[in-house]
């Protein structure tokens, strides 16, 4: 499993505004939204970017002693939903928090589950989800974590024991 990569936009090691405490930020390349307004345009071509071992990745993780998590930015998470699981799945085992952001709404996600197993398994090792394409008509620079009014940010865990969206207070 050490062998698998994902394909990557960038790397932001130390983050304070992309979740709660410092992070290591992975955007993902790719995005199939092309959400009006987006900050990062260059993420959307799945051809771009570059490959990564998922093993260097936790490597960086490992390494700074000041991170409390890792965020899965995008780009599109879950169109790699494969490897973004074994990351978070492996960063969580070492203690990690896992926050990962996505165009698709929660109840998207759960929903297509059946037909994208892999989105189950991303679901099921994150933390925190902030969910839903950014809306320039709903854009708010004051909200933590989120550019749009519409995007929440979901207790995952819990939301997947209760069956429904539990908001998590950030
Ligand atoms: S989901 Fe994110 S990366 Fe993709 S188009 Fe929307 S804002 Fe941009």
């Amino acid at each position: 499993m050490m062998d698998s990569c994902i394909r990557i936009a960038g790397i932001i090691g130390e983050s304070i505004v992309d979740g709660p405490g410092i992070r290591l930020v992975v955007f993902a390349q790719g995005c199939p939204h092309h959400c009006p307004g987006c900050h990062n345009p260059e993420t959307h071509a799945y051809e771009g970017g570059k490959s990564v071992a998922i093993a260097e990745i936790l490597q960086r993780l490992a390494m700074n002693p000041l991170l409390d998590g890792i965020t899965l930015s995008g780009g599109e998470p879950f169109a790699q939903a494969a490897g973004f699981a074994l990351l978070a799945q492996s960063a969580r085992q070492r203690g990690f928090h896992v926050m990962t952001y996505s165009g698709y709404t929660y109840e998207e996600l759960t929903a297509s589950s059946e037909q994208n197993p892999a989105w189950a398994l991303l679901l099921e090792q994150t933390d925190l989800l902030v969910d839903g394409p950014f809306q320039l008509a709903e854009r708010n620079l004051l909200l933590p974590f989120r550019g749009s009014e519409n995007q929440r940010v979901i207790d995952v865990q819990e939301s997947l024991r209760q069956g429904k969206v539990v908001l998590a207070s950030v």
